[in-house]
């Protein structure tokens, strides 16, 4: 079976070592050592200053929010993980959805200021793919309307743009370590800012709000384990490999695929990809459903990313008390594309039955 995605896991011994030291130490989690070191190689590998360690990446959306201080509208993409939308609502907060760009998916900055009211507070959006954002527009929008910008970037880990982490964007940036991803620490996320107050309110949110006795505000447990961080002391290191040898399997899927009956996503100048996925898109739902079953058929298991479009949710509607929102480039690409299996031992003779299969079946 030939799944979209395939973890990376060390070698065991590697990991078994880091696992005796914590056996000996006797010491869990609550910023062990293991996790503090975890994220100083972090914040040395990615080149930002202000960077935490947490659970998930889709608390860390969360805790963006809080410390942003935002209880209003959030104009927000309907192309995402629904993560994305969701945190909005469980803050309370109300997304509202700007269309998408059908050059490369991300959100389109003048849909973005269509949809500012006085009751706008931040925008959130996505590095769909590792790809990131209309930046600069985002930013300049976003100093207009004195709006506050998060980035979920769950798919940008060791993706540069002109020259710095895309990571290192926006008011808040997130990531995910989901064992899904480029960069894995099983589950896991980080949060990074631009300001030592930021970092110190977001470090207070994540372990419930207080430092030994001191009880200084409301917080979350929002802490990662130093098993987990065993596991991305282990995989950082090889982050770079990985990511060549996705460029390597991206490279194949480029060559062999029938691209006169197919299309992509373009991608942003002055990027250093991180190869994260590998979307097609179709003509049409029924021939993506009909290559997918063909693939299927062979054990093959891509995944619909980004399916359904968010705003066309019925529980976000009603939750944010809204009807439809409508966002036709974002629902139109939701219906026809599929992601690719791509990991980085995906085998030469996989990509080409894989790629055989779709042409045949166009
Ligand atoms: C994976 C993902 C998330 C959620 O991350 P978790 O670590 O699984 O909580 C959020 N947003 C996007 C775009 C994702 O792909």
């Amino acid at each position: 079976m030939i799944n979209v995605t395939k973890s990376y896991l060390p070698d065991l011994d590697e990991y078994v070592e880091h696992l005796k030291g914590i056996w000996d130490r006797v010491y869990l989690t609550n910023n062990g050592p293991l996790s503090l070191r975890l994220e100083q190689e972090l914040r040395d590998y990615l080149g930002v200053k202000h960077l935490w360690f947490c659970s998930n990446g889709t608390i860390v959306l969360q805790m963006a929010i809080k410390a942003l201080g935002i209880t209003k509208e959030v104009i927000t993409t309907p192309f995402s993980y629904c993560a994305t939308t969701h945190t909005i609502i469980w803050e309370q907060c109300t997304p509202v959805f700007a269309d998408i760009r059908p050059e490369d998916y991300t959100i389109d900055p003048t849909q973005i200021e269509r949809q500012i009211t006085e009751n706008t507070e931040a925008i959130m959006a996505t590095h769909v793919y590792g790809n990131p954002c209309q930046i600069e527009a985002i930013q300049r929008i976003a100093d207009k309307h004195h709006l506050k910008v998060i980035y979920d970037g769950a798919h940008a880990f060791g993706a540069t743009y002109q020259g710095k982490s895309v990571l290192s964007y926006g008011d808040i940036s997130t990531c995910s370590f989901h064992a899904t991803k480029v960069f894995h620490t099983v589950e896991g996320g980080l949060i990074t800012c631009q300001t030592d107050e930021m970092a110190n309110q977001l470090s207070l949110y994540r372990s419930f709000g207080h430092r030994n006795d001191d009880y200084i505000d409301i917080g979350i447990n929002a802490k990662n384990s130093e098993v987990h961080a065993a596991m991305g002391l282990c995989n950082l290191p090889k982050v770079p490999d990985l990511i060549a040898a996705r460029e390597e399997r991206f490279g194949w899927y480029d060559s062999l695929l029938d691209w006169s009956r197919l299309s992509k996503p373009t991608r942003m100048g002055d990027l250093e990809y991180n190869y994260a996925y590998y979307p097609v898109v179709f003509r049409s739902e029924a021939q993506m459903l009909g290559v997918r079953d063909a693939l299927n058929a062979v054990g093959v298991y891509p995944r619909r990313y980004f399916y359904p479009s968010l705003n066309t949710l019925p529980f976000v509607q009603k939750l944010s008390g809204r009807s439809l929102q409508p966002c036709p480039v974002s629902e139109d690409i939701a219906l026809r594309v599929l992601c690719l299996p791509l990991y980085p031992d995906l085998a030469q003779a996989d990509a080409e039955r894989i790629s055989r299969v779709i042409n045949e079946n166009l």
